[in-house]
């Protein structure tokens, strides 16, 4: 008996966390992909086992599931609509999984939409780094009905590691959001408090070892100052556009809740300020290289 054939995939947008998501894919499915700038998904397919589609309609026809993972969810509506959007080449019954760092709303629209097409949805936002997705260890936050997240569990499967049901569409989203406004509050003040560290003298490495057996310690001072920052290496995985969009999302969904949050408020007037002056590719970590200019005190050790 010849083995069973693989299902259909596809996967919508390779930028620095899609491609390692879709490469674990392509191990499991009959995979076809789409980037908008098609010299990256030729890329992708000259290492990886993947067909390159010419739109999104051609890369979801025929496909059982459908990955999306773009900047927001304002980019995934855009491509359902017109004659080669992903509405004019999914049928039903088909799964639509978000993977994008999308808002609750957009999210909930983004369902609502797919469920007049017979299209299960769910929001699935990721967490873990390009590290995390390379080595197929990312955390995925979904929201979703219980039945469609049964089904979405075995593909999330390929890249995840901890996958989390989170309750109804927008709520993955909305942990996501809060998590990432929480990263970005722990790397501004990491740049605060360690900038006057290093003035004062005190051995950067040995303060930040210190601090990692300490309760200041975060994912920030834990898993990324001490290769990133103290070394001076700054890797571009994680820009800093992203993360001020993640920390907006954040603020509106907490107002949405009438939570005050003045400090997360501050985080992003903060953030949004970094990103006007270090511009749309610059680094998330940058906002700390930032802090370095303005006080003239390299955090290295
Ligand atoms: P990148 O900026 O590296 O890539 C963005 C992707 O979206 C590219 O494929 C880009 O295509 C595509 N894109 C941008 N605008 C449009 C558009 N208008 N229409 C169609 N496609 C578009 O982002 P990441 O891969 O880093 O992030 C993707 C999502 O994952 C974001 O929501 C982000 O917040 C989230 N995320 C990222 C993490 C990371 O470590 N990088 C970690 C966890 C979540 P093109 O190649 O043509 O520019």
């Amino acid at each position: 008996m010849p083995p069973p054939s693989p299902g259909r995939a596809a996967f919508l947008g390779l930028g620095a966390i899609g491609r390692p998501m879709a490469a674990h894919l392509a191990k499991v499915f009959d995979l076809a992909v789409w980037n908008r700038t098609r010299e990256r998904a030729e890329q992708f397919a000259a290492r990886v086992t993947a067909r390159v589609a010419g739109s999104p309609r051609e890369a979801v026809l025929g496909a059982e599931v459908v990955l999306t993972c773009l900047p927001t969810s304002a980019e995934v509506e855009t491509l359902l609509g017109g004659p080669d959007g992903i509405l004019a080449g999914l049928g039903s019954g088909a799964l639509f999984l978000d993977c994008t760092s999308g808002d609750p709303a957009g999210a909930q629209r983004l369902a609502a939409r797919l469920a007049e097409a017979d299209i299960a949805y769910a929001d699935c936002p990721v967490s873990g780094g390009t590290n995390g997705a390379e080595a197929g260890t990312l955390t995925v936050m979904v929201g979703a009905d219980p039945g469609t997240f049964a089904r979405a569990r075995p593909v999330l499967a390929c890249f995840g590691k901890r996958i989390e049901h989170l309750g109804a569409v927008g709520s993955g989203s909305a942990l996501k959001a809060v998590n990432n406004a929480l990263l970005a509050a722990n790397i501004l003040t990491f740049a605060e408090g360690f900038a006057g560290l290093a003035r004062a003298g005190v051995p950067v490495r040995r303060a930040l070892e210190v601090l990692n057996t300490s309760s200041g310690r975060s994912f920030v001072t834990e898993g990324l100052v001490p290769d990133r920052v103290l070394t001076g290496d700054y890797p571009n995985t994680f820009r800093l556009a992203l993360l001020e969009k993640d920390v907006r999302i954040a603020l509106s969904f907490l107002d949405a809740q009438g939570i005050p949050a003045p400090v997360l408020h501050r985080v992003g007037a903060l953030l949004a300020e970094a990103r006007k002056e270090l511009g749309e590719e610059a680094d998330y970590l940058e906002a700390i290289r930032l802090q370095e200019r303005r006080t003239g005190i390299e955090i290295r050790g």
